[in-house]
């Protein structure tokens, strides 16, 4: 056999696997088609921030000016920002590739596909490896309907030659809503389409409610209970037709309605690599597929659609198999953000999904944040603890509002660690800080499930 290994695709699961696959000892080669870091470092997580960053520097400098700051804002320059990611992007784009090579992984940057279970053809040659990895990811889809092709994806929103004046976002997942607040701060009119009464379902109502506050007042237009149905175009200007018989003509329709595994042409069947539904490829509790010696990282399993997920799985297959380490993700309690404006934070169980569980008790505080005291904008913050009335175990812990995602990583530390009420209730808060709260919480606002409203 040539290597040890194979890899296919080289974004946060792949890289990591590959690497790591490599420092213990294994030939190991991998093969990326677009660029070193995939999806999270090009087109998702990271350019994505950034662009949340640029969106809250306005809304600070507007803040400033309460603090005492002599600033005039100016316009924003979208194409100044664009540069800005840009060339950090490829700064992380080099450390990806360096860390591949010194581990000493053999580098392919082309396309690869499976000619069968121990055989890749890339570069017009076909090479073979003990065992294969398929870390390929994902890609944003359309919904179907007439005129879809005339709306951007996420994909491309990252590379607009302009910001449009108006647009229209269609889904109310987590990459729509950060859109929205993206877009919103940097002063294009923005209205969210979605199909629910709010956006972000699965995450916990009390979240979800403020969310959909927090979005109007930073000036989104919600459209909830409403569905697209056809974009046409005249000139510059798309119509967008809506279920409510309405028609909103806009600059842009993004469409953050889903995402599909990348496996078109893999050559899964010659391999007999078997795949769900919506094409995911499936794996065991190992990450292995149906082909014993074919394992399946990250995004292509589509299951919990989070880098620091893959590069888990990335890390833990290349443990298992040549570090001697066999270990499994659990994907119990993985803590995820939304990065909308203000963030979400979000560990565990939520109040629904509790209260299907057993008796839980629910502590809830919703306040202005200090620095709001002063500046008068009107955003507030929501923290919400859930409990095992029996145990006194913290199953969940819920947050909307700024550095969200900061302390919510934190605090899963703790309920990773099958912390109590009672250790939060003994643990000392920082003052003054909007995370002492998650230890001053002591009235109890219900019982799991009081509150009507499914989520
Ligand atoms: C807009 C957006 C925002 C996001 N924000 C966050 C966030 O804030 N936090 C978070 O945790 N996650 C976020 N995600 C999700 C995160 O980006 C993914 O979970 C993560 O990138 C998955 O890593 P992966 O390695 O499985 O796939 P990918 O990163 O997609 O990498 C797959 C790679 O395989 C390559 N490839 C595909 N087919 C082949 C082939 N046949 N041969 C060679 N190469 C191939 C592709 O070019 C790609 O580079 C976001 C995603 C998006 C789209």
């Amino acid at each position: 056999m040539d290597f040890d290994l194979f890899v296919i695709g080289g974004g946060s699961a792949g890289v990591r696997c590959a690497r790591i696959a490599a420092g213990h000892g294994a030939r190991v080669g991998i093969a990326e088609q677009r660029f070193w870091g995939g999806t999270c470092v090009n087109i998702g997580c990271v350019p994505k921030k950034f662009m949340v960053y640029a969106a809250e520097y306005g809304m600070n400098a507007d803040d400033a000016k309460t603090f005492g700051w002599d600033i005039a804002k100016g316009g924003h320059h979208w194409q100044t920002l664009l540069a800005a990611k840009d060339k950090e992007i490829l700064r992380l784009n080099a450390i990806y590739l360096r860390l591949l090579q010194q581990a000493g992984a053999q580098i392919f940057e082309s396309r690869a596909t499976l000619t069968g279970p121990h055989t890749i053809e890339i570069e017009g040659k076909t090479v073979t490896a003990e065992k294969v990895v398929i870390a390929t990811g994902g890609h944003p889809t359309r919904p179907e309907i007439p005129g879809a092709e005339l709306g951007i994806v996420s994909d491309d929103a990252f590379f607009l030659p302009t910001r449009p004046n108006k647009i229209a976002i269609i889904g109310g997942g987590y990459i729509a809503v950060e859109f929205a607040g993206i877009f919103a701060g940097l002063g294009t009119e923005t209205h969210l389409i979605y199909r629910q009464p709010l956006p972000l379902r699965g995450f916990d109502q009390d979240i979800r409610l403020a969310l959909a506050e927090e979005l109007a007042n930073n000036g989104v237009i919600l459209h909830p209970d409403t569905t697209p149905q056809s974009i046409t175009e005249s000139g510059e200007a798309k119509q967008l037709a809506l279920s409510d018989l309405s028609v909103l003509e806009t600059d842009l329709v993004f469409f953050a309605t889903g995402r599909a595994p990348n496996v078109m042409g893999l050559g899964l069947d010659a391999a007999g690599v078997k795949t769900g539904h919506g094409g995911q490829i499936l794996v065991d509790e190992a990450l292995a597929t149906s082909v014993p010696n074919i394992y399946a990282i990250g995004d292509v399993t589509d299951r919990l659609n989070l880098t620091p997920v893959a590069t888990a799985e990335g890390h833990a297959v290349a443990d298992t198999l040549f570090g001697g380490k066999p270990r499994r993700v659990s994907l119990e309690n993985v803590p995820t953000a939304v990065f909308s404006i203000p963030p979400i934070g979000t560990v565990g169980l939520t109040e629904t999904e509790a209260a299907k569980r057993g008796p839980a008790k629910i502590f809830v505080t919703k306040f202005t944040p200090m620095r709001h005291n002063i500046s008068a904008r009107p955003r507030k913050t929501l923290m919400k603890l859930v409990v095992d009335a029996e145990t006194d175990v913290v199953l969940g812990a819920h947050m909307i509002g700024e550095d969200a995602a900061e302390i919510v990583q934190g605090l899963a530390i703790a309920i990773t660690a099958g912390a109590k009420k009672a250790d939060f209730d003994r643990t000392i808060g920082i003052h003054p800080s909007a995370a002492e709260e998650f230890v001053t919480l002591r009235t109890q606002t219900r019982v799991a499930g009081q509150v009507a409203a499914a989520e």
